[in-house]
């Protein structure tokens, strides 16, 4: 049996009921074979796979809090800090009803070559708890946080592990984390990413996950010989990186026909309007149902739908398996050439497999959507030197790191004879930069 054989069959069996780590395991292994098995006898007596499937930390932790009624719950909180190698631990805070271990494995994991391809010295990690915030009020809302931040203030800290917001996780729920870390530490460091502006936010931290993705899908199709101008993009999602992606699209060109949430989604002949879809999901928080019933161009559909809309480039920017082997026939029959992920592992392994067979350029979320932490690690440099950038600075360091994010993997890809596949060429260039730092720091 091959290295990686080994490693994939030892992770399922030490992980049990873990499928999303397993899925997000396997998909990196598989790219990597061809970089392994050059060498395989090396990375192999180093244990260089097994040290970077195993969490250098997971932690667990009970989460009490009391609702408006008194009534006390409890929740579960997870960091778990996956690779240090390249930096302090960095990555989001995800509060949703579906979050377990496996989950937070898996982004932490994919993290760690995401954060690498960044080309900024960040480690991988990943955090969050099964609690829901949809319908809880601000007082709720606080109290868990404060509660949370009480027992992950232990282990976190601006030179060790910088956590930011995921699915759930805004600016609301990382201010009231901050806070309560400030206050029990006494130190006003930056800790934490995605913060107001007021307290040391950056500019361009909240529009730069969806504003990167769409850099890095205008670097693409300019790669291939084509342009955004004039497309028909579908989009799943809601939220922040959907919003930005939307708003982003449109301002390159493109007509975004669709958004979504968890309970249904949206077709809009005319285009998303994107202020008004703003106001419904930050300002008012309200179902997209609210958005529906305000524009005479959109209609509203229960369930899941977005990609039985015929487009040229299709962006899942809500949460992972969203994007399954049907959907993806649907696409390209329908004549999609862009596939390219703002949420993380939206697209199912045989769905990825069906676009690159059929010629459709595929973005991988690790390097896509990787504008979200990229920012976060410039907020940091910011919170270091104590200023703050201007949005066009920050917008434009953006810019320029998406575009490296694209070059790197397509030469990574080319490198290795697998022109166009860009899943195998990040999965390859974000490992590479983990192993030379792993393997310059000893066995630890
Ligand atoms: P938000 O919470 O702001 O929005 C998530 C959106 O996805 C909402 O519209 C939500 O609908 C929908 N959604 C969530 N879960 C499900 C589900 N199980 N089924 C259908 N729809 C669902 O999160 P973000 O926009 O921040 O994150 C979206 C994705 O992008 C995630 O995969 C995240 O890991 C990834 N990502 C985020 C980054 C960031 O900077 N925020 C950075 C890189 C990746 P509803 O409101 O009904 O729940």
């Amino acid at each position: 049996m091959s290295y990686v054989d080994e490693v994939i069959e030892m992770v399922i069996k030490q992980n049990p009921a873990e499928d999303e780590f397993h899925q997000a395991v396997k998909e990196v292994l598989e790219s990597l074979r061809v970089v392994i098995e050059e060498n395989e006898e090396e990375f192999k007596k180093n244990a260089i796979l097994e040290r970077l499937v195993n969490p250098e930390r997971q932690l667990k932790f009970r989460v009490p809090w009391v609702d408006d009624n008194g009534q006390v719950h409890v929740n579960t909180g997870y960091r778990v800090q996956f690779n240090s190698a390249i930096g302090p631990y960095k990555g989001g805070l995800r509060f949703h009803p579906s979050v377990n271990i496996g989950i937070i494995k898996f982004l932490g994991f994919e993290q760690i070559f995401k954060n690498s391809l960044t080309g900024l010295a960040i480690g991988g990690g990943k955090g969050g708890s099964d609690f829901d915030p949809k319908g809880k009020s601000d007082r709720e809302i606080m109290a868990f946080c404060q509660s949370f931040m009480t027992e992950l203030c232990k282990y976190i800290g601006a030179d060790t592990d910088v956590p930011a917001g995921d699915i759930g996780v805004g600016g609301r729920e990382i201010g009231f984390l901050y806070g309560q870390y400030k206050r029990i530490r006494g130190l006003s460091e930056g800790v934490l990413t995605g913060k107001a502006l007021s307290y040391g936010g950056s500019l361009t931290r909240t529009e730069a996950t969806g504003y990167g993705l769409l850099y890095f899908v205008d670097e693409m199709l300019r790669s291939n010989g084509e342009d955004i101008k004039g497309k028909t993009i579908v989009v799943s999602g809601a939220g922040n990186v959907a919003i930005y992606a939307i708003e982003k699209a449109q301002q390159l060109g493109g007509k975004v026909v669709t958004c979504s949430d968890s309970s249904g989604w949206i077709y809009d002949s005319e285009g998303i309007d994107v202020n008004l879809l703003k106001e419904v999901k930050e300002q008012r928080r309200e179902r997209l149902t609210a958005y529906a019933a305000e524009r005479d161009s959109a209609e509203y559909h229960e369930g899941k739908g977005v990609w039985t809309i015929k487009c040229d480039i299709a962006l899942p920017c809500a949460t992972q398996n969203e994007l399954d082997i049907d959907d993806a026939k649907t696409l390209v029959a329908n004549g999609v050439i862009a596939v390219s992920e703002g949420a993380n592992m939206p697209t199912t392994i045989e769905a990825t497999e069906y676009f690159l067979d059929n010629g459709v350029l595929f973005g991988p979320g690790k390097a896509s959507n990787a504008g979200g932490v990229a920012t976060s690690a410039l907020e940091m440099a910011q919170n270091s030197q104590r200023l703050q950038w201007t949005f066009e600075e920050v917008d434009l360091k953006l810019k320029t790191i998406m575009q490296n994010i694209f070059h790197n993997v397509d030469d990574a890809a080319k490198n290795y004879g697998f022109e166009k596949n860009y899943v195998i060429g990040a999965n390859i260039a974000g490992f590479e930069k983990v192993v030379d730092a792993m393997n310059a720091q000893g066995i630890v």
